[in-house]
């Protein structure tokens, strides 16, 4: 089968597009002939490696995908050939305690599809029963493979994560990235209030597009958290802050909490380590709580609301699977607004 994978780490460029074996499926798991995947930001980070990450190689990477239903292991009950499917890209054990409380996300054998296992850049990929989702016949593969690292990662920040409800104020910063975006919606979708920041003219017209209520240009107002205070929460400050910037947003998010605020961090993008003011978490009572990805009920709720139409998947760009080198260069970039995505002919 066609497929992008790496033989080493290293830059962009280490990423190859040939001639692989499929997988073999379990017992339980099914086969998925590809037509779209998404790119995510995990993607550049195995191409770049880490330490202590020992991937056997050739490694195929990719988590996100959509497709048709090839082939099902023999303990398959609820899927057959022909199937439009979506999937879940988060895997483990589902045996332990925690996989059996339906807390997948705290099992020790959890991961990402393409993370340790092969992924979704290839003709075909495979992966356990339980993550499959059938599609309603209206809906788009393309949307279908776009949807979920990044609204399952951005509904359990919001739902489980922050507790959010009715009439909270949500901070994201950076209104571009996939799991921002994301955010925007379910926020608007749970009956908040908004405010993004970004960098450029464009990408506020898309961030207001989708549901903010307001957007800040960051590099035109760098105070902004003095501005978000006494013009825009009538000095109270916000409920809930969403921070995968990290190192150079910390302090400004602590700073933009009011009373009781939820400050919640999916990634540090800037880097890991910045400096805290403790007295900001005892005065105000804050509650600081990390998120990744998220549980298989999670998936299917916020899969549910995409599938009714309450949240739409939006795609910046679709590359054909032979330009997925440019496309991943593209993602890095950062000039996206929503997902990059690749087509299988
Ligand atoms: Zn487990």
């Amino acid at each position: 089968m066609k497929a992008a994978f790496i033989k080493e780490h290293g830059n962009i460029e280490k990423l190859i597009v040939g001639a692989l074996n499929a997988p073999k499926i379990a017992a339980n798991e099914v086969l998925i002939e590809t037509k779209y995947a998404a790119l995510n930001h995990i993607d550049l980070f195995l191409i770049n490696g880490w330490p202590g990450l020992n991937l056997k190689m050739p490694h195929v990477l990719g988590s996100d995908g959509s497709g048709i239903i090839k082939e099902v292991g023999s303990e398959v009950t609820n899927f057959q050939e022909g199937d439009r499917v979506s999937v879940n890209p988060g895997t483990s054990c589902g045996k332990c305690h925690m996989c059996l409380s339906g807390k997948q996300v705290f099992c020790k054998d959890f991961s990402i599809m393409g993370e340790y296992g092969w992924g979704t850049f290839a003709q075909y990929f495979k992966v356990p029963e339980v993550n499959v989702l059938k599609l309603p016949s209206s809906f788009t593969l393309d949307k279908a493979a776009a949807a979920p690292l990044t609204f399952l990662t951005a509904y359990r920040m919001l739902k489980t994560q922050a507790r959010m409800s009715q009439g909270d104020i949500v901070f994201i910063h950076g209104a571009g990235g996939g799991v921002s975006s994301a955010a925007i919606q379910i926020a608007k979708y749970f009956s908040g209030t908004v405010i993004a920041t970004t960098s450029n003219q464009e990408k506020m017209r898309k961030a207001k597009d989708i549901g903010a209520d307001f957007v800040i240009n960051y590099k035109e107002t760098p105070n902004y958290d003095k501005y978000v205070y006494e013009k825009l929460t009538n000095k109270q400050g916000v409920d809930i802050v969403i921070d995968s910037i990290g190192k150079a947003t910390f302090q400004t998010s602590l700073r933009l909490l009011r009373l009781g605020g939820r400050l919640i961090i999916p990634g540090s993008t800037t880097g890991p380590l910045a400096e805290i003011d403790i007295r900001h978490i005892f005065w105000k009572h804050l509650e600081i709580k990390g998120s990744s990805m998220g549980n298989q009920n999670e998936f299917r709720e916020v899969m549910d609301l995409i599938f009714k139409g309450y949240l739409d998947p939006i795609i910046d760009k679709t590359f054909d699977f032979d330009d997925i080198v440019k496309a991943e260069n593209y993602l890095n970039e950062g000039k996206q607004f929503g997902k990059v995505l690749v087509k299988f002919p």
